[in-house]
């Protein structure tokens, strides 16, 4: 190896994005001790740590304690945090590729796959990437409209994060308050006149992604109820057979024995109920004359076996109108396309080759630029699951740099961005600024019994940390 990977000259590494993947990825590098390095961690947003802050649901407490590990990563000399930074937007990819050797991708997935149906454009049809960052103080949907008065949501998709938005709109406020629930949509769902949530699935129960942790929790909500046809739950023959292939502990064992459990039990009428429906299709939004949603038109489906084995669900031709007031579209997240950075659209990530980003049509690697998380594999995994995957691509990283793919360039690293930011005017925030945000927040929620009340706008956040750094 050349000189860089050095005490006096360290492996300079920009790592954009930090949620778990880019956290991750930051404490393999610092953890190692084969290469002296410095890591520079940047952020969009003033805060870091992604969807644990912006995704993860407000009652989710334990899941978000893993910040305290990110922390520490943070806290090491050898790491610095570059808040309010945006690839794109202030800073480009030639920009980093000039400060550092190498440049790691860790941007996420932050858009949403949409539905592609007549009536997507109403009022009152929203994506859940929306409501989940709106209760979640996310600054780019805090003025997000939504609207409660409806006494019937409709929720498309089957994975978790569509049995976390059903249980948010079903907690009391009481179970709501001493969350990390911002501010506004506390005061809103205190508000809330829903009484009822459907969560449409396209395939059967065995087929459903969400987890056997998720669906249970449904059950033990304090004011809302679940209910299941009997109908819809029972398994067509192929799924039969391989729920009783599978072992006890797979999770869509696990899902059907529950959801059995729930559809024959008689719950305690309860302020709201959640409906778990099977084997139907959205097929198109139908809306009032104020062009808000009125219904959702269903067409009931029936599981085919496809040439993988697996069971793809096929219309009927059969089908229904559910009214309802609102819907939330949950069937997953893409990438967003960024400057300079080519993106594979179909799959919605960085065009990529095991963590190394590759032209678009050559496929050839692009030297010195990785990505990891979402932004390289799609939306497909727990936090915990990019841990292996960071410490896959650091790994992949320093091998290269090992091979000396690395030019013994004298790039400036930490310097050269603040000097490349000043110039800019572009007002960037250290992690103890967080820290400061942090504790802010902290003090806040202390008044209604949560662990915080989030700031929600980025100014506020920009004006709290120049007060501090001018010592008022
Ligand atoms: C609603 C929801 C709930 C979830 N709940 C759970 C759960 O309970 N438990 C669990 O284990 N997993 C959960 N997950 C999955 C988990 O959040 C992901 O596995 C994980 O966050 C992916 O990490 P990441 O770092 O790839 O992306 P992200 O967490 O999205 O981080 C990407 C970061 O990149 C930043 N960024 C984006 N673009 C730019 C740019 N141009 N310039 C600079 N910065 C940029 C973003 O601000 C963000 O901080 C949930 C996911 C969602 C969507």
């Amino acid at each position: 190896m050349s000189r860089v990977g050095t005490t006096e000259r360290p492996l300079r590494v920009a790592v954009v994005g930090a949620g778990p993947a880019g956290f991750y990825a930051a404490a393999a590098f610092l953890e190692q001790t084969e290469v002296a390095i410095e890591v520079d961690m940047l952020d969009r947003l003033p805060t870091p740590y992604g969807l644990v802050r912006g995704g993860v649901a407000p009652d989710r407490p334990k899941m978000k304690s893993v910040t305290r590990l990110y922390e520490k990563s943070a806290e090491h000399p050898n790491f610095s945090f570059f808040g309010n930074v945006e690839l794109g937007r202030d800073v480009s990819v030639g920009d980093l590729l000039v400060c550092y050797d190498q440049v790691l991708y860790a941007i996420g997935n932050e858009a949403d796959r949409r539905m592609g149906i007549p009536g997507e454009h109403l009022t009152g049809c929203t994506p859940a990437a929306v409501f989940v960052g709106w209760y979640n103080g996310h600054p780019d949907y805090r003025s997000a409209r939504v609207d409660l008065s409806c006494r019937r949501v409709a929720v498309v998709g089957n994975g978790n994060v569509a049995l976390d938005v059903a249980r948010i709109l079903a907690r009391s406020p009481e179970e709501l308050r001493v969350t990390d629930i911002a501010e506004h949509a506390l005061s809103a769902l205190c508000d809330s006149r829903v009484e009822e949530i459907v969560v449409l699935g396209r395939r059967g129960p065995l087929q459903a992604s969400f987890t056997p942790a998720e669906l249970r929790e449904l059950t033990e909500l304090r004011a809302a109820r679940v209910q299941i046809s009997a109908e819809e739950l029972a398994l067509d023959e192929t799924s039969r057979a391989q729920h009783d292939r599978a072992r006890p502990r797979d999770p869509r064992r696990q899902n059907v024995e529950l959801l059995t459990k729930i559809a024959r039990s008689t719950p305690p009428r309860a302020r709201r109920t959640i409906r778990l429906r099977f084997l139907v299709s959205p097929l198109e939004l139908l809306g009032d004359e104020r062009g808000s949603v009125r219904a959702i038109r269903l067409e009931h489906n029936r599981l085919v076996e496809q040439r993988d084995g697996s069971l793809g669900a096929v219309g009927t031709g059969q089908v229904e109108d559910l009214d309802a007031g609102w819907v939330l579209v949950s069937i997953g997240r893409r990438g967003r396309s960024t400057p300079g950075l080519p993106f594979d659209e179909q799959l919605g990530v960085v065009a990529n080759i095991d963590g190394r980003v590759v032209d678009l049509e050559t496929r050839a690697i692009r030297p010195n630029q990785y990505c990891a998380g979402w932004a390289r594999s799609g939306p497909r995994g727990l936090i915990a699951t990019s841990k292996v995957a960071s410490a896959e691509v650091v790994a992949r990283m320093l091998a290269d740099a090992a091979r000396g793919s690395v030019m013994e360039a004298d790039r400036g690293g930490r310097a050269a961005l603040e000097s490349l930011l000043r110039d800019k005017g572009v007002r960037y925030v250290t992690f103890e600024d967080w820290k400061v945000i942090d504790r802010v927040e902290i003090q806040r929620g202390l008044a209604r019994g949560a662990p915080r009340s989030k700031l929600v706008a980025i100014p506020e956040m920009l004006d709290l940390v120049e007060m501090k750094r001018r010592g008022w």
